[in-house]
């Protein structure tokens, strides 16, 4: 993979463009893909983003987020787009198989690839340009920069800062985490100082569900956390019939793995939900245990140090119980 400034260059004349990201969209990657196309039109690009899944109502809000294409519901329209474009941006994943069934094509495809990413251990190879830096608090922070470094700030108008500032808020926990680095507050000063109102943001990404969602966190506190002290982790086990019961949809799951952090002494909480295609797990961590390696040891996952995903194609009662035998052996935790 070659530097992303050895792209610049094919930048300077209008190319056709198509910039996907992770399935079920977070707000970075959702942002980071808004506000790199409208930065790219605003330059007389035609871009078109591709979602390769659906993603939730707290991102829906987002200027351009009607015109994402749903690879799932459409995608003869998008493997078309695919064939004809001359660069493909790839935001806020590290390799193809994080994009689910649109995964193949991305490898088929002839186009320029291009990869802007956070995570750790990105699949190099799959990329022909591209930046991959692990410090980043968020991939929206690295659009922020692109735009930086090709001298464009003055196009950063209020649409595009609240993509970013979504993406910042998103990755950094409302700025919580060690990834909000001053360069990311540096970053917030300048997007305010072109008019940002951040509250419209973190009332779009955070008051923006319905009543049973609500119910659905009180009831999943109550019956369906056990808290493992001596191993100061916490786990959150979700049955299918809870997911259908309180009516849950994309989206109403995020952050529910939080809430068992607030607890003294929890250092790690884990999450698995029972989805129709697979178990998929969410880790969080404080401190020394690195849930990138956790999850890519034993759940077929990744991510960052502290925030990582996995899936397993067991049954959920297995997959719990491979959990708890496998937990006991994390000395990082005792
Ligand atoms: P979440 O728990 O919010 O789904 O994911 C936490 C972090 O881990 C995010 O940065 C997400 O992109 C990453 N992640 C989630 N699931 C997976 C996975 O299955 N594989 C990899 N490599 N990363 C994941
Ligand atoms: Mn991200």
């Amino acid at each position: 993979m070659k530097p992303i400034s050895e792209l610049f260059p094919s930048l300077s004349s209008p190319k056709k463009v198509v910039i996907t990201t992770h399935q079920k969209p977070d707000a970075d990657a959702m942002g980071s893909s808004l506000a790199l196309c409208q930065y790219l039109t605003k330059k007389g690009h035609n871009v078109t983003v591709i979602s390769p899944t659906n993603w939730a109502g707290w991102v829906s809000w987002m200027n351009g987020a009607s015109a994402v294409i749903n690879y799932e519901k459409q995608k003869d329209k998008a493997d078309s787009i695919l064939d004809n474009t001359e660069l493909l941006f790839c935001l806020d994943f590290n390799a193809f198989h994080r994009t689910k069934s649109l995964a193949e094509k991305l490898a088929k495809v002839s186009c320029i690839k291009i990869l802007i990413d956070h995570h750790q251990e990105p699949d190099l190879p799959s990329f022909h340009f591209g930046v991959s830096d692990t410090s980043k608090s968020s991939t929206s922070e690295m659009i922020y920069d692109l735009i930086k470094e090709a001298g464009d700030l003055s196009l950063i108008d209020i649409s595009i800062s609240e993509c970013i500032y979504a993406g910042l808020v998103g990755d950094t926990g409302s700025f919580r985490f060690a990834s909000a680095h001053a360069g990311v507050h540096a970053i917030v000063a300048d997007l305010k100082s072109r008019g940002l109102d951040h509250g419209r943001i973190h009332e779009g990404l955070y008051d923006n569900f319905l009543e049973n969602r609500l119910r659905f966190i009180g009831h999943v506190l109550l019956h369906r956390m056990e808290i493992f002290y001596e191993y100061n982790t916490a786990l959150i086990t979700i049955p299918k019939s809870d997911l259908l019961k309180f009516q849950i949809k994309t989206g109403d799951t995020d952050g529910l793995v939080n809430y068992p952090q607030s607890i003294q002494g929890i250092k790690m909480v884990a999450l698995v939900i029972d989805r129709d295609e697979e178990r998929k797990w969410s880790f969080r961590s404080k401190g020394s245990f690195d849930c990138n390696t956790f999850a890519r040891t034993y759940f077929e996952g990744g991510g960052h140090f502290n925030a990582a995903g996995g899936r397993s194609s067991d049954s959920i009662e297995q997959t719990v119980a491979r959990f708890k035998e496998v937990i006991k052996t994390q000395s990082s935790l005792f």
